[in-house]
């Protein structure tokens, strides 16, 4: 498996695998990779000749503030995971290689990067459209891969594709065994907060199993999982909320598809969860 650094070294590889007619999975992350990347980069194996993985803390993503600097990384135990999982190319540049110091262009994805997430990342989903959009043209994949965990980014990923003629693949979000959605920011969490940790899933959970057993109104569904996160005195809620899976726009009743997502604080850590209720 080869690292490399420039967007140029990228091309080469990949023009010369296209040529022997190979097919091309990309999966982009931020490092720091868990069985949730992992999860993404078999399915890539799974389905296409040759994987990229790009591990980019990608820096027009985070506002000012946030954990840019602090955001964890570690491209040695990165290799080991994505040669155990058969990736074939690591794609890990300089922000200076990714960004010029005059940098313009922007891809915005309206409407849908305001809402859940974007009301407390103003700038966040631009950021993510705008690596997306670059890394495709970099490495002109045949099939990306992004996970459920990140939902609002699916469906952001989703309609940015629609509207500019890309082509990517959604997995589901991998759990701890004890149900914390898998992150690289977990790793910021103190023993106590771990635990308090927790109440994103039973949350989700307990959401889940009220839309299960045929709750349709989704405001007692907020409310419940707001009231059992509100019992974990560590945990400060961003947002709870239930949206149209495909407009993230806010939906009253749980006509599937709906998105039911959250952002919690567990002491200065910002966690996300979700479920979709397919109906
Ligand atoms: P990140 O490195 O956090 O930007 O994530 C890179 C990709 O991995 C995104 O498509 C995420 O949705 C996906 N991912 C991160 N954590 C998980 C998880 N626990 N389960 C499934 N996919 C995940």
């Amino acid at each position: 498996m080869k690292i490399v650094k420039t967007v140029d070294e990228v091309r080469v590889i990949v023009k010369e695998w296209k040529k022997e007619g190979l097919t091309v999975g990309l999966v982009p992350t931020m490092g720091f990779l868990h069985e949730g990347h992992k999860s993404l980069i078999t399915r890539a194996v799974s389905e296409n000749d040759r994987v990229v993985v790009s591990d980019f803390v990608n820096p027009t993503q985070f506002g000012v503030g946030e954990d840019l600097e602090s955001y964890p990384r570690d491209l040695e135990r990165d290799t080991m995971l994505c040669e155990e999982a058969g990736a074939n190319l690591i794609f890990n540049p300089e922000p200076e290689n990714m960004y010029f110091d005059d940098f313009s262009t922007y891809v915005n994805i309206e409407s849908l990067s305001e809402e859940l997430c974007g009301k407390s990342r103003p700038i966040h989903f631009r950021g993510v459209g705008t690596v997306v959009s670059k890394l495709f043209n970099i490495v002109n994949p045949d099939r990306a891969y992004f996970g459920q965990k990140d939902a609002q980014q699916l469906a952001i990923i989703k309609r940015m594709v629609r509207d500019l003629n890309f082509d990517i693949v959604g997995c589901p979000i991998i759990r701890e065994e004890d149900g914390l959605a898998k992150s690289s920011r977990n790793t910021y969490l103190s023993k106590d907060e771990r635990k308090a940790a927790l109440i994103l899933s039973k949350a989700v959970k307990l959401g889940e199993d009220m839309a299960k057993a045929g709750e349709k109104d989704t405001d007692k569904i907020v409310s419940e999982m707001i009231k059992l996160i509100e019992t974990e005195p560590m945990a400060k809620i961003d947002y709870v909320q239930a949206v149209d899976a495909v407009s993230v726009k806010p939906v009253k009743e749980m006509t599937a598809p709906v998105l039911v997502a959250m952002a919690v604080y567990i002491g200065k850590t910002r966690l996300i969860d979700n479920f979709i209720y397919e109906g």
